[in-house]
């Protein structure tokens, strides 16, 4: 499959794919995982109850735990992992989703290694930390039939706010807002809510989703309408915004894919990150591909190469420009890839796709000491996942909006944007994961309630 004409790490990928695992890899193996095959099942009651026992408890009045103090949305980890073990499964609950309105999405797709199970005391002590993400699940998902649907907000409204995206920025925001009393209008461009939840979070790590059931939540509670089909996208539709509405929160999250510009990109078999994934997701696709060469090295690279191995792809290389302690993925991620048969060639910077019609293979030029030396590699699927356009068109439609590179310039303490109407968290100021996304728009949501209060008063 391969032509090296001058291989970096003498031809061999840096970290080597382990069959041992019984996952795909070559062509010799039929492939063990599937797209929906999910990486952090569900516990049982009597799982969760012994996991809820290994918890010391951390944390006291006024000094949060580790884990609560790592956790973007600030849940009282230990609090509701005490309500676990002690069965008391609705106050569980209710703990997870008075800071988070996304806590059952977040128990599924969170970085937990990085955040609050990074954070376990148990660590230090040389024990595997407390599952944070997969109690916090099951007190998410817990349902009670006689509980019903959380009670409807009677008390006047206060204002009006306009939220701009349903993702998980949009999302947390409007449920903020309007349990504050403020009568929130959610527009999407999208048919329906979710933003890249829905679109592009891997369905191993979600396969059946708890977004629905938290969108059911934030409607119950009465305050929100969702105005779906309605992408905001000139001068004019902003100006409508702002004559209605006290405040707008912007949660539009990123653009489309950047395009790769090299010779080649027009090939037939060369796909972006995006709609690569959005395909998987479909569950319904079994692409003819014998070696997939996925460019960019970050947590989406990750992703499409995990995807291209559940997808049966039988040979799945990662290609990167830098050395490894330069890929801004998460290194358990990049572990967990390894281990499920991923390749990895660092150092090699792709100039060309090859092929007349079709793909056939990437020509790339080595970067490391000694550069210069040329690498053919075969293939017939490229997926280039070098990150999201910015969204800086949005200077031409509100005024007075600031830029730090591809981030929307807020204040960190209000979300407030260069413009004093205009709020704004998530990607779009620089987040990268659901939970940071819950927790600017919580910032923000809090501001506007100040601000609109002190406008009344
Ligand atoms: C491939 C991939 C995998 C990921 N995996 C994970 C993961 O495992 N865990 C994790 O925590 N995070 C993950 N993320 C990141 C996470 O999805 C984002 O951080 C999060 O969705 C950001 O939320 P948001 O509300 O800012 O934006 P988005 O989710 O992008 O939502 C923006 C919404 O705004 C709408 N919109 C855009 N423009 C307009 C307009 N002009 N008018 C009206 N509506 C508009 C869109 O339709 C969309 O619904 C992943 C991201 C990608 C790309």
């Amino acid at each position: 499959m391969t032509k090296n004409v001058s291989p970096p790490n003498g031809g061999r990928p840096l970290f080597s794919p382990r069959p041992e695992l019984g996952v795909s890899h070559g062509h010799s193996m039929t492939p063990l995982l599937t797209m929906h095959e999910e990486i952090q099942p569900p516990f049982d009651p009597a799982r969760a109850v012994y996991e809820a026992e290994r918890c010391l408890e951390c944390g006291q009045t006024g000094v949060p735990a580790p884990c609560t103090v790592a956790c973007p949305a600030g849940i009282d980890v230990p609090g509701f992992i005490r309500n676990i073990r002690l069965g008391r499964l609705s106050e569980a609950q209710d703990i997870v989703f008075a800071e988070n309105p996304l806590a059952g999405t977040c128990a599924r797709v969170c970085p937990t290694p990085v955040l609050c199970e990074g954070a376990c005391v148990l660590n230090h002590i040389g024990l595997r930390p407390v599952a944070v993400g997969r109690l916090q699940r099951m007190a998410a998902d817990w349902s009670e039939p006689s509980r019903g649907a959380p009670p409807q907000r009677s008390s006047p409204r206060i204002a009006q706010v306009a939220v701009v995206g349903a993702g998980p920025s949009g999302l947390a925001c409007a449920q903020a807002l309007s349990a504050q009393g403020v009568t929130v209008t959610v527009y999407d461009a999208a048919p329906s809510a979710g933003g890249l939840v829905c679109t592009a979070i891997a369905p191993y790590r979600q396969p059946d989703g708890s977004l629905a059931a938290e969108i059911q939540r934030l409607e119950a509670s009465g305050g929100v309408r969702f105005e779906f089909n309605r992408p905001m996208t000139t001068r004019e539709d902003f100006r409508r915004l702002e004559d209605r509405h006290a405040a707008i929160f912007l949660g539009v999250g990123l653009g489309p894919d950047k395009a790769i510009t090299i010779p080649g990109h027009h090939l037939a078999g060369v796909w972006a990150a995006l709609p690569f994934i959005e395909r998987a997701k479909t569950g319904d696709w079994t692409p003819r591909a014998e070696h997939l060469i996925v460019i960019g090295a970050g947590n989406t690279a990750i992703d499409v190469a995990r995807e291209g191995i559940r997808l049966g792809i039988p040979e799945v290389t990662i290609l990167y420009r830098r050395t490894p302690d330069k890929m801004r993925a998460y290194p358990y991620e990049v572990r967990e890839a390894v281990q499920e048969g991923v390749r990895f060639q660092w150092q090699v910077e792709v100039q060309e796709i090859l092929g007349t019609w079709r793909v056939t293979g990437v020509r790339c030029r080595r970067t490391g000491a000694g550069g210069d030396a040329l690498l053919e590699l075969s293939a017939d699927f490229v997926v280039s996942a070098i990150g999201q356009q910015p969204r800086s068109d949005l200077s031409q439609l509100i005024d007075g909006l600031a830029w730090n590179g591809s981030r929307l310039v807020v204040d960190p303490a209000s979300g407030q944007t260069g413009n004093p109407r205009y709020y704004a968290a998530g990607d779009l100021i620089g987040g990268t994961t659901v939970v940071e996304a819950v927790r600017g728009a919580k910032v923000a949501a809090r501001a506007i309630v100040q601000s609109v209060r002190r406008n009344a008063g």
